[in-house]
């Protein structure tokens, strides 16, 4: 899940960004709306959170313009509560929620759940390759009924890879849904991550269950 945050206050956007990394989404963050617009068209996000007032180009129009250009993501906007007038405009515009400042993060957080799931980026139902079994509402993973304990970005990639079982996954792919922007200097931190997940999923077992495919990245399926 990969989340941008469109916010020109750095405290409230890095207030943001640490609790949206906490429940291991992978988060740009961007302090201005032309900025916000442009990656908002480049990078497929399953979830924008926009703030209304930014400077050089107003969040509404930001909206707009993202709107008109055919983007479908869910965006969630942050005004003042004495916003009202902003606030219909970016309903008007095309906006799925709202959320007025000062807000509570759990707020946020249980509103940028229900745009996931509603977009189906985050269904609630349970995701299952052979015998390992993730539960995306509580985070528990079992495998052969075993729990298994996870960082953050591990849950975030198993997430991933079991959510597209059967389907090779590039490193690039990868990267976009499990990690941010500047991941590209460190590529190989995915293979590092895969290794990690192996030793708690796979080792020792008789299935292995994340595969390499040679020459193009990884693959979780149940027959390995
Ligand atoms: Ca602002």
């Amino acid at each position: 899940m990969r989340i941008l945050v469109v916010e020109d206050e750095p405290k409230v956007a890095s207030f943001i960004r640490r609790a949206l990394e906490e429940e291991s989404y992978a988060v740009d963050v961007c302090p201005d709306g032309a900025g916000g617009l442009d990656w908002a068209q480049t990078v497929n996000y399953d979830l924008i959170v926009l703030d209304l007032m930014l400077p050089g180009l107003p969040g509404v129009e930001v909206l707009k313009r993202a709107r008109a250009a055919g983007v479908k993501t869910p965006v969630m906007i942050l005004t003042a509560r004495s916003e009202v007038d902003q606030r219909v405009k970016g309903l008007d515009a095309g906006a799925d929620d709202y959320l007025t400042k000062p807000f509570a993060i759990e707020e946020l957080l249980a509103r940028a759940r229900a745009l996931l799931r509603r977009s189906g980026g985050a269904p609630s139902g349970i995701l299952q390759v052979d015998d390992v079994v993730l539960n995306p509402v509580t985070r528990e993973v079992t495998r052969a009924e075993q729990r298994l304990e996870f960082t953050t970005k591990e849950y975030a990639l198993l997430e991933y890879l079991m959510r597209n079982a059967g389907r090779v996954l590039t490193r690039s792919m990868i990267a976009e849904h499990v990690w941010d922007l500047d991941f590209d200097t460190f590529t190989n931190v995915i293979d590092v991550y895969i290794s990690y997940l192996r030793n708690k999923i796979d080792k020792g077992r008789e299935r292995n269950l994340i595969q390499t495919i040679r020459g193009s990245g990884y693959m979780m399926r149940s027959d390995g």
